[in-house]
Formats: C-alpha cells, structure tokens, sequence
C-alpha cells in the first residue's frame, strides 16, 4: 500500500490497459482507532481483495464501510467479495444497478468515529457517479471524473458532456482549494485547482475544434480524421465516441443538426464507429471499454452541420 497523507492509502488493481492506465485505484483511509473505509473495491480480484484485508490487519482495524465511486467493471464488482470478506456495508449512488446496502444522497455526511466524507452527486462520465470528500483532509476521491494524468472518456449514453462540464464546475466552485485529488487511476494531485482549470480548459478547447471542422459539414469518422490527426488511429474509436459527445451536446442546443445518410458506412466508417471490441480490448477486457464507450446500438451514419 502506499501511504498518501496520515489517513489515505492506495491499494492500485492490477489491471493496467489503456482504458485504466496502470490499474485501478483502490483507497483504505482510516476513519477511527479501529475503522477503515474502503473505496473502490475494483474488478473481482483475489489478490486485490486479500490487498485491502491485509490493510485492515496491518491496522488492527476493520472496514466501516465499503464506498464505490460508479458501477463501471473496473470499480465495482470488487465490493461484494469484499463485504462477503469483511462484513461491511456497500454505500453507492442511488442509480447504481450493482448491489449495495445504501444509497447515499448529495451533500450527504457520512461520519465514523473521527472522519467524516461528504458525498457528491457527480454525474457526466457515468450517471451513478459519485465523489467523496474526506472532510478534515480536504481530499477529493474523484472516481473515474478527474484522473491523475490523461482525461477521461465521456460516451453516451451513459456519458453527458455537458453534465459532466457541471461537474467540473462545481468542484472548482466548492472545492478548488482542496489539498488532493485522489483519482480512480493513475497518481495522486496536488495541485487541484490547477488540474480543475486543465480539465475545464480541455473539454472547451475540443468543443471549438470540434465546433471548427464542422464548417461545410461532415460524419463523425470525418471530424475525427481532421481532430485527432496526432493521435494513435487505434485510439479512433475512442475519440469517435467523444465527438459524439460534444455533438449530442450542440445539437441539443440547436447549434447543430444532423441528418442521415442514405447510404450504408464503408467498411473504415464501420471500424470507427462500431469497432469489434475484442480487438480493441486485448488487455483491458472487451466489458471494461463497452462500459466506458458505452457500445450498444450501432449509430446510425450522420452528416452534422453548424445550425
Ligand atoms: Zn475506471
């Protein structure tokens, strides 16, 4: 485990891919003499799970309780092994579809015998997303909303961009002087209003070049080829699923329309916006990049326009 500040440890998952950089995040913060709160149990993992039990001996402490930030496959599904494991209980968003044994309202204050975590709705990269605040540290447990390097993917449909931009907002509104950012993958922040900025600065700047190459018109898998020139063509599919974002986003704001093409995709056109995922998902497992590109229905060819 590696110690972040007197409360918080990191227990990192091994499931290192492109989807969850080098694995995801678990926390074990200590809550009370004899009380640990574990967040984001993970994918089912034994050696994860013996991980976050062995914390708990090393600390001659037990789990309280068992927060999971969102019910994406590399977050979740670690909490009922655990909690089978330890008999805590599983907290989680009232929309999540996993089980768990409460669910936790906005603003909500959850205190244990001397640390106390507010809860905050954050929607935008998954509906049933939350965000925990140990309160005396000021630290923010983002989940998979801001990550320690890298953006995140925001895909319908369960992925809203401009939800998850009032995400961003309200946390450099309530939050920016917060002391850490302890994310769902890669390393901790510190500097937290400045990554706010970044991430906020980011989205807009997509949003404008998105917004650019849109002029005469064109489909998804055009927008991409003129935005994404510098990027990794294996990360297209990805990306297609980001300019589908920001166009439902415009498009709902009238600032854009679209119509349908009459014509089937090619065969490339197919490759990007309805990829066989078992080739894409080599290491990080065909459901983990379903659940974050959200993948169900083929979309349907579109030419996009400025309104
Ligand atoms: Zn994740």
């Amino acid at each position: 485990m590696v110690t972040l500040s007197p409360r918080v440890g990191r227990l990192r998952a091994r499931n290192p891919s492109p989807m969850t950089l080098d694995g995801t995040n678990g926390y074990v913060v200590r809550v009370g003499p004899r009380a640990l709160v574990a967040i984001d149990p993970g994918p089912v993992d034994a050696a994860q799970r013996d991980a976050f039990l062995a914390a708990a001996r090393e600390a001659n402490a037990a789990y309280a309780a068992i927060l999971v930030t969102h019910g994406h496959p590399d977050h979740f599904p670690g909490a009922a092994p655990l909690a089978a494991a330890t008999g805590a209980p599983v907290f989680a968003h009232p929309e999540a579809r996993f089980p768990h044994d409460r669910a936790l309202a906005d603003a909500e204050r959850l205190a244990f015998d001397d640390a106390a975590f507010t809860v905050l709705h954050g929607p935008g990269h998954a509906r049933d997303h939350l965000i925990f605040v140990l309160d005396d540290e000021r630290a923010l447990f983002t989940g998979d909303v801001i990550l320690g390097t890298g953006t995140v993917v925001v895909a319908p449909p369960g992925g809203e961009m401009r939800t998850y931009q009032r995400t961003l907002h309200r946390l450099r509104d309530e939050y920016g002087d917060a002391n850490a950012i302890y994310g769902g993958h890669g390393p901790e922040v510190r500097a937290v209003r400045a990554k706010l900025d970044e991430y906020i600065l980011h989205r807009e700047a997509r949003e404008r070049q998105v917004v650019d190459a849109l002029a005469g018109g064109a489909t998804i898998p055009e927008l991409v080829a003129r935005i994404y020139t510098d990027v990794d063509r294996r990360l297209w599919p990805a990306a297609a699923r980001q300019v589908l974002a920001y166009l439902i986003a415009l498009e709902a704001e009238a600032r854009v329309r679209s119509e349908r093409i009459t014509r089937g995709p090619t065969a490339q056109e197919a490759a990007l916006l309805d990829p066989d995922l078992s080739k894409l998902g080599e290491e990080a497992g065909a459901d983990v990049i379903r659940a974050e590109l959200g993948y169900g229905s083929a979309e349907p060819l579109l030419r996009y326009r400025l309104a």
